[in-house]
C-alpha cells in the first residue's frame, strides 16, 4: 500500500514549470489537477490492473487488488475514476487489453463498469452520482 502525495496542485497560481511534464498530471475532483510525485507517477496503466486508488481519510492510497509478485510491475486502470475525453492506444499486453482506451469511466464496456463499480473513489461517486446510480441499479437506458 502506497500513499499518494497530492500536495503539488497545478493551477493558475502554480503552473507547471519547464522541468515538469504535463503527462505526470492527474485529474481529480472538481477539476483539481495535481502533479504526481515519485514513485506513483511511474505506475502505468493496465487493462488488467493489480492495484486501484482509493481516498482513505483524505489521502489517496494505491491498494493491491491481488497478490503482487516481487518484480511484478504495479499497474492500475487509468479509467477507474477517469474523466475527460482523452483517447489512446494501449500496449499493456494484458489478454483483455481494450486497445483503444477512452479516459472516461463511462466509456468502458458495460460489464467492466460493473466489475469496477466497487473500486470507484468517493469523490468520483459524488461527482458522477447520476451515472453511478444508474449503473448500480443495472439500468442501462440513457433516458431519465
Ligand atoms: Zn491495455
Amino acid at each position: 500500500m502506497l500513499k499518494i502525495d497530492d500536495l503539488r496542485v497545478v493551477d493558475e497560481q502554480r503552473p507547471l514549470g519547464s522541468a515538469e511534464d504535463p503527462r505526470h498530471c492527474d485529474y481529480l475532483q472538481a477539476g483539481k489537477v495535481i502533479l504526481m510525485q515519485i514513485p506513483e507517477r511511474y505506475i502505468n496503466h493496465s487493462c488488467d490492473p493489480n492495484t486501484y486508488v482509493k481516498t482513505i481519510d483524505g489521502v489517496r492510497e494505491v491498494i493491491a487488488l491481488r497478490r503482487i509478485a516481487p518484480g511484478e510491475e504495479v499497474t492500475y486502470d487509468y479509467c477507474i475514476n477517469g474523466n475527460g475525453n482523452t483517447v489512446w492506444v494501449c500496449h499493456c499486453g494484458a489478454s483483455r487489453c481494450r486497445r483503444l482506451i477512452h479516459s472516461d469511466f463511462f466509456h468502458l464496456p458495460l460489464e467492466l463498469q460493473r466489475e469496477y463499480l466497487p473500486l470507484l473513489d468517493d469523490w468520483f461517486r459524488q461527482e458522477r452520482a447520476a451515472e453511478v446510480e444508474r449503473l448500480a441499479r443495472g439500468d442501462t437506458q440513457d433516458s431519465p
